[in-house]
Parts: structure tokens; sequence; C-alpha cells
């Protein structure tokens, strides 16, 4: 089973895209990663993505999908996949059209109001990493190994608002795409992460039938 999974900014596609590549015993492949094991493997694909990421610059589309390309040949990937937040755009959706087969594009569905309550009332443990929720805290400690907890610098209002207006704007041009090839499924994400995996396993569940 190969899948898309879609969502605004903040709406936990990376939680659900590993939770999802457990249960259906999937590859979970995201661009970000993808990028930074080319660079750490010297995989040659025309460009030197290194001085790109090094300048925050966008790595061109090409270049990503040869990426992909090369990745989805790999062993681990024989039983299917999950693409953890790409394609964005329409044009990048476009590109993978030549070689990804996809059975379903799932969409987090989360709404504006929903998130920012969320990242604004987050905090992550310097000890162990973990991401909290506030009303978890015990005296602004974290609850799992004790350790002092700080607020991400880009969990703010404004930082959140751009980001959440850029992917309106980019995705849903590429939503009505996958719409109208049929295979999207909207799943509401305004929940709990296992409230929002049920809900997900159920339609999964209905594809691979
Ligand atoms: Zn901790």
């Amino acid at each position: 089973m190969n899948i898309v999974l879609l969502g605004p900014p903040g709406s936990g596609k990376g939680t659900q895209s590993k939770k999802i590549a457990e249960r259906y015993n999937l590859a979970h492949i995201s661009t970000g990663d993808l990028l930074r094991d080319a660079v750490a493997n010297n995989i040659d694909v025309g460009i030197d993505i290194k001085a790109y990421l090094d300048v925050g610059k966008l790595v061109p589309d090409e270049v990503i999908s040869k990426l992909l390309q090369i990745r989805l040949s790999a062993e681990d990937v024989r039983n299917g996949y999950i693409l953890d937040g790409y394609p964005r755009t329409l044009a990048q959706a476009y590109l993978l059209e030549s070689f990804l087969r996809l059975d379903v594009v799932l969409l987090l569905d989360a709404d504006y109001k929903y998130i920012l309550n969320r990242i604004t009332t987050r905090s992550v443990c310097s000890g162990c990493k973990a991401t909290l929720s506030d009303s978890q805290l015990i005296n602004n400690l974290c609850p799992i190994c004790g350790s002092t907890t700080f607020k991400r610098s880009d969990d703010n209002e404004q930082t959140f608002s751009k980001r959440f207006q850029v992917y309106e704007e980019l995705t849903t041009p590429l939503i009505d795409f996958y719409k109208t090839k049929g295979i999207l499924k909207s799943v509401d994400g305004n929940g709990g992460v296992e409230e929002i995996f049920d809900k997900i396993k159920v339609i999964l569940d209905g594809v691979t039938k």
C-alpha cells in the first residue's frame, strides 16, 4: 500500500506517519530525511544539496523527485510506503505522477484554531526531548524525566499563521487534484493522537481489504 499524508503544519503528520508505517509495515519516507541521507551518503544528483541546505534554500523539485525514485527502489519499500508531507505543491505532484502509484492520499484535516491552541500550549523537554502539553508539566518540569522544559521558538501565532497561509495556498490545488483522481480520504484531525489514528485505521483497513 502506497500512501501520501497531507496536512497543515502542526497537525501531527510525523507522529501519524510513524504509527501508520509501523502498523502496516510500510517504509516511512520524509523528504527532510531523504535530503540529510543524500548529503551523508554523498549521493550524486547533479547539485550540491548541502550548499542548498546550508543557506536554507529550497532544493529543486527535480532533485527531490530523483532522490525519491532512488529511495523507492530500496528493499524495505517492497511492501509499500508512506510519504510524509510531500508533495506540497501541484507542480511536485505532477513530477511524481510518472513513478508514484498511490493507493490513498490521506488528508489530516485540522482547523487553524485547534492547531494554534495545541502548539501555543506545548513545551519540549530539554532532557528526553519529549513534546509535552503544558497541562502535563509538574512545576514546569518534564513529568517523564524531571528535566527543565522550554518553548520552541516557532511555536507562536505569528510564525504559525504564516506557515498555515502558505500551506493553504499551495496545498488546496493539490487536494483538488487528488480528489479528482478519486484517491483522497479526509480525516478529522481535531483530536488526540490515538483518536485520529483510530480514524486512519478504519480508512486504511478498508483500502487493504
Ligand atoms: Zn523529559
